[in-house]
């Protein structure tokens, strides 16, 4: 077998595809799965597309002790055409190899997972849906399977890709959401895992927003983990805003994860002449801002809402409410192009679906 020739055993047993216009997100998944295994010595081997199926795993599998674990998200649009349209796979696939060597697990071949990938979507493709706003969501993950309750690098792998049918995130509109700043837990910390895609991450941020919800807002924004004073992320997004005709959205420092909605983002911006820049940005430096009347917009990027935009954000007792609670106009630009692009309603100039 050389290295490309990936396996497919088709499911004698299609399910019934949910009716395309109804979709929630994450609940239905397709026919097949891609599967891929590593053992120590021998590398990554028996690439294969086969029915979609739980899986059995050995009770003492080191992702369920340890969290040796790590995973990604993208999406799949069909277009009028009936063209298969991916969103910058290759960046998806690098960060994955970035996460995994985070998490001392080993490298896989990023050619032979979008391969996997092109198959695997190929022979599902009547499952993309192709009602506005709709998309195929791409999981592929990592974990660590040796059966093993000492505290190292598992010596076996699975690399898996599942695909879920999702509805539109914005069944009404873009809605700008409510923000709390959270000045007591932290995602992630410079050393840590953040940049990461890794489920202990996530994880940990559940509690946070799980209080942030109790109190209606929809989201916490990060701050940093040691002063609790730079802006981090917002959410499981990151985060831009618009000051005084500039558009600032944190660098890159080690514990924010490199979204490739935010490097989109930060390029359409380059490309239409706007001012960007990556720099750190304290929550003091958002208000006084704010206060003088030139936070004009903010908003999260990420692959699930692509632009989310901020209408309120609560911090120290202070509520700052960003464009009057409404969408601003940069963001919805970003918004219609990058989702013009995405579905191939408008050109691609810098040449980002595959
Ligand atoms: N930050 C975090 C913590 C995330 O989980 C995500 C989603 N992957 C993002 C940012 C946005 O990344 P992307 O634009 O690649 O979806």
């Amino acid at each position: 077998m050389d290295q490309l020739s990936i396996h497919v055993q088709l499911t004698n047993h299609p399910k019934e595809k949910p009716a395309f216009d109804q979709l929630s997100f994450g609940t239905v998944f397709t026919d097949h799965m891609f599967t891929m295994d590593y053992t120590e010595g021998k590398g990554w081997h028996d690439a294969k597309v086969v029915p979609y199926k739980p899986i059995t795993l050995d009770p003492a599998a080191i992702v369920f002790h340890y969290g040796q674990t790590v995973f990604e998200g993208l999406k799949a649009y069909v277009t009028q055409e009936d063209e298969v349209l991916l969103f910058r796979p290759d960046e998806n696939m690098k960060r994955l190899n970035r996460s995994n060597e985070r998490l001392c697990m080993p490298a896989f071949d990023e050619e032979l997972a979008l391969a996997g990938l092109r198959k695997l979507i190929q022979i599902d493709k009547d499952w993309i849906p192709n009602v506005e706003g709709t998309s195929l969501y791409i999981r592929p993950f990592i974990f660590a399977t040796q059966p093993y309750l000492g505290v190292a690098p598992s010596k076996t792998y699975r690399f898996m890709i599942i695909l879920s049918p999702v509805g539109a995130y914005y069944k009404e509109g873009i809605n700008p959401v409510r923000i709390a700043v959270e000045s007591e837990f932290v995602r992630a910390v410079k050393g840590g895992t953040g940049s990461a895609k890794t489920a202990g991450n996530y994880a940990g941020a559940m509690k946070a927003q799980e209080v942030a919800e109790a109190k209606g807002y929809s989201q916490v924004l990060w701050l940093d983990g040691k002063e609790h004073k730079y802006i981090e992320e917002v959410g499981a997004m990151n985060v831009f805003f618009k000051i005084n005709g500039e558009v600032v959205t944190p660098s890159l420092n080690g514990s924010i994860l490199e979204g490739i909605t935010r490097k989109s983002v930060i390029e359409l911006l380059q490309h239409w002449d706007i001012p960007v820049t990556e720099r750190q940005i304290s929550m003091e430096e958002l208000f006084e801002a704010y206060e003088s009347g030139l936070l004009e917009e903010a908003f999260g990027t990420g692959t699930a809402a692509v632009i989310s935009p901020i209408g309120e954000l609560f911090w120290q007792d202070k509520k700052l409410v960003v464009n009057h609670g409404e969408i601003g106009e940069l963001s919805k630009k970003i918004y219609d192009t990058m989702t013009g692009i995405q579905t191939g309603k408008l050109p691609d100039p810098f040449e980002w679906r595959m």
